[in-house]
């Protein structure tokens, strides 16, 4: 069966803006704390998404970026978005700001944080975000466990970097009742040249090998159009897998991405994205009409068997 005529979009991610307080090794070089030219302003960000929720009825959306608590684009995004009915909401971070904008995300609605945690050691950790303070990361988890929001952590292994961290990572999660999520490193960017990548590349086999040393775990059925693989650690608690590269999940993948600059990017393998500036131009009729080619299009460049690697930045289309 063609995928392209029977599956949709349901999963929105919106990036609020390119510009982050890190530069995480594997997502970009440089720190860029201030939004990159033509980045649109929340307000049109957030009606281009009530325009794609009106078409497509979204099942979630995520808010990412860029660091998406920097400055204050969430707030401005959130008060213009509206209810969204009938979407779950959720968000990534780096953590460096998460502290001090809990009660915003508590009022937008927002419950479930994924927070990109790479490190446990301060001093790795400030050298892998390129000036990242461990500390705050840590505190913001505390302080939203402690008010109740369900968290994930983030970590993508890579060798000679933290790849001796596996172990330490996934205690840490265990013992606050969190799921951590291992995802192997995607070529993109600075990282599609085959000879940096496959230097760094600390894989799913691997990454299981140096666990099952300390862990007794067992492997749980994947759900579909989820990125993660679930394992059971027993008698502990869970986490996952985002195999991109070894068990790629590109067949039932469901997820669209809405660039700050109003692009719509339909697969991370391809480079090919689609404007709607335009229709913020155009009534909501109008919009609305023009809207279901452009999600065609944006839909027929998904790939159907793997990420084949692009040089798209995670930070300017949002991971
Ligand atoms: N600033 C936020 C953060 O650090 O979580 C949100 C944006 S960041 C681009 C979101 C995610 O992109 C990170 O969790 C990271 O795992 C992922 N990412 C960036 N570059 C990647 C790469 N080359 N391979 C795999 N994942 C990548």
């Amino acid at each position: 069966m063609n995928h392209r005529v029977t599956r949709n979009f349901q999963s929105l991610r919106l990036s609020l803006g390119s510009a982050c307080d890190l530069a995480c090794s594997y997502c970009v070089a440089p720190k860029e704390v201030r939004p990159q030219a033509g980045e649109l302003k929340p307000k049109d960000l957030a009606r281009l998404a009530n325009l794609l929720h009106r078409v497509l009825g979204l099942k979630k959306i995520r808010f990412t970026g860029g660091e998406p608590l920097l400055g204050n684009r969430l707030e401005r995004l959130i008060e213009a978005l509206g209810p969204l009915d009938g979407v779950e909401r959720s968000l990534t971070t780096n953590g460096q700001l998460l502290k001090g904008k809990l009660k915003i995300l508590h009022r937008a609605g927002i419950q479930r944080l994924n927070v990109s945690l790479d490190s446990l050691n301060p001093r790795a950790f400030t050298r892998l975000t390129q000036g990242g303070e461990l500390k705050k990361t840590l505190q913001g988890i505390d302080a939203a466990l402690d008010q109740g929001f369900k968290l994930k952590l983030n970590m993508i292994p890579q060798k000679g970097i933290n790849q001796n961290e596996v172990g330490a990572l996934l205690n840490y999660a265990l013992g606050r009742g969190m799921e951590l999520r291992y995802i192997e490193l995607m070529r993109m960017g600075h990282l599609r040249k085959e000879a940096i990548f496959s230097k760094l590349f600390y894989g799913q086999a691997e990454i299981l090998r140096a666990l099952k040393k300390d862990f007794l775990i067992r492997p749980l059925n994947r759900e579909w159009a989820a990125t993660a693989t679930r394992y059971e650690v027993v008698q502990r608690g869970f986490f996952g897998m985002i195999a991109n590269e070894s068990a790629p999940f590109c067949r039932d993948c469901d997820r669209l991405r809405l660039s700050p600059r109003g692009e719509l990017v339909g697969c991370l393998s391809s480079e090919k994205s689609f404007s709607l500036v335009p229709l913020l131009g155009l009534s909501d009729l109008a919009a609305l009409a023009a809207l279901p080619e452009l999600l065609k299009q944006a839909l027929a460049e998904k790939r159907e068997q793997r990420f084949t690697g692009s040089g798209l930045w995670m930070k300017e289309v949002g991971g």
